[in-house]
This record gives C-alpha cells, structure tokens and sequence, in this order.
C-alpha cells in the first residue's frame, strides 16, 4: 500500500493563519449539506451521500470508545465536525477558500479556539485518512496538550481497521526489518520534534512503533503510557514519555527488540 504519511497533518491553528471568519464560515456557509449525519462525537457533513460510508462512520463512533478503552480517554468536551467531499478539486477549492494559509494536504485536521474539525476527499487512502485525521480530532478534543510524536503515534495507530491494529499496520514490517538491522526506533529525538514538516516516513514508523510497543508490549509500559496522557489530559507537565519509560523499564532497549522480533 502506497502510504504517504508526510502528507497528512494536524494543525492547531493559532488565529493568524485565518483568513477570514474563523470556524463559523465553514460552518455556517452551508447550513444544509446533501447529506449530514452524526456518528459517535462526530457531526459529519458530506456533499455525496453517506450510505456506503456507513460503516466507517460506525467505526469512528466506536473510535472513541476505543481510545475510552485503551487510552482512558474522558469523553470529548464537544463535537467534532468531519466535513468529507466527494472530488479533489472540490475539496481543494473549500480548503483554499477558508483557509487560503494552510498548506495543501490530501486530509486535513485544523483546530483554533472552536470544535476540531476533518477534511477529506474520497481519495485512495480516503478511510485511512479518516480515520487518521479523526483520532487527531478525538485527542485534541480529550488532551490540554498532545506532543507531536504521540500525536502521529496515535494516529498511524487507530488509522487502520481495528482487526489490523496489533498485526497488520503497514508500518509493523518496516519496523521488524529496522530492528533486524540492528537498530531501535528513535524516542528521544522524536520528542524534540515540534513542527510537522520534521515528520518524514521514519519519524512516522517510529512514533507509530513506541505506540505499539506501549500499547501491546510489557504491561508497565501501557501503564506509563496510560499515566503520561492521564497528565496530558490534566494540563500538568508530564516531562518527556522516553524519562519515565525507561525509569520504569530500566532494560527498555531490549525489551523493545523483543517486542518486535
Ligand atoms: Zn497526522
């Protein structure tokens, strides 16, 4: 599968980078969409009809109650609006008109002080963006601050179906044959990173990996992982995941081979 994880980003907007209104103009400029539905926290507006899409959207409705499940995740304090357009050029055309500062990218997920809101187009990989774009919003709505990495982590992670999280993510290959090769996926220079335009392929493989190693490796880094959100969520500084990692798993490097051998 041809995935092209540098083109898809988050972005937490500060006011300047709008041209105009702010979150109203995309959600008052077309009170009445040719098909609107609500799945989970998500209000979504599409300019095709929903029906085929029925099962992604009862997968992103079950999307929160899995980051409830594994996560911990509170319910999101509000909805999120997911805004899916059936062409590129349409889809481009109401990007570049309501938010003419944006770089162009396939799927988008912007916040300012309003709901999140997702944007996509019925491209290749229009459900992995989705889905993707989607777990952005849900931690954004959840979390007072989400450091880069985890961020992409998290969302390379629930961005394909459930069945395939633990096994089947593209990404679990390339990090096996890293591993073979006899080195680690990198932690503490992910974490030093701040601006997306840093995120490359690899970047993404590793956030991904240290999600999958904490999620389904040793139970004390579930926990760990677990408690680091739970103070993200609290808007207390947890310091840098990789400290309290390693202070809990003193032999992390080899556990990490383990896990992925
Ligand atoms: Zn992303």
């Amino acid at each position: 599968m041809d995935r092209r994880p540098i083109l898809r980003i988050a972005l937490v907007l500060s006011a300047a980078l709008f041209a105009g209104p702010m979150l109203a103009g995309p959600l008052r400029a077309q009170p009445r969409w040719p098909d609107e539905r609500q799945a989970g926290p998500f209000l979504c507006h599409a300019d095709f009809g929903l029906d085929e899409q029925q099962p992604l959207l009862a997968e992103l409705a079950d999307l929160q109650q899995d980051l409830t499940k594994v996560l911990g995740a509170a319910q999101p304090r509000e909805s999120v609006h997911l805004f899916l357009f059936q062409a590129k050029p349409t889809y481009q055309a109401y990007i570049q008109q309501y938010f003419p500062k944006v770089p162009y990218r396939r799927a988008l997920f912007i916040k300012a002080r309003g709901p999140g809101m997702v944007f996509a187009y019925r491209g290749d990989d229009f459900q992995i963006d989705v889905r993707h774009e989607s777990t952005h919003a849900l931690l954004h709505a959840w979390l007072k601050s989400v450091p880069l990495w985890l961020d992409e982590g998290l969302a390379e992670y629930f961005e394909v179906p459930h069945d395939q999280r633990a096994g089947r993510h593209p990404h679990l290959a390339a990090t096996r044959a890293l591993i073979r090769s006899g080195e680690l996926p990198r932690l503490e220079a992910l974490e030093e990173l701040d601006a997306i335009s840093d995120m490359g392929r690899d970047e993404y493989r590793d956030a991904w990996a240290w999600v999958h190693f904490a999620l389904h490796g040793p139970p004390e880094a579930t926990d760990e992982l677990t408690r680091h959100l739970a103070d993200l969520a609290a808007g207390t500084d947890p310091g840098p995941f990789s400290t309290r990692l390693r202070r809990r798993l003193p032999d992390l490097n080899r556990r990490v081979v383990e896990h992925f051998r």
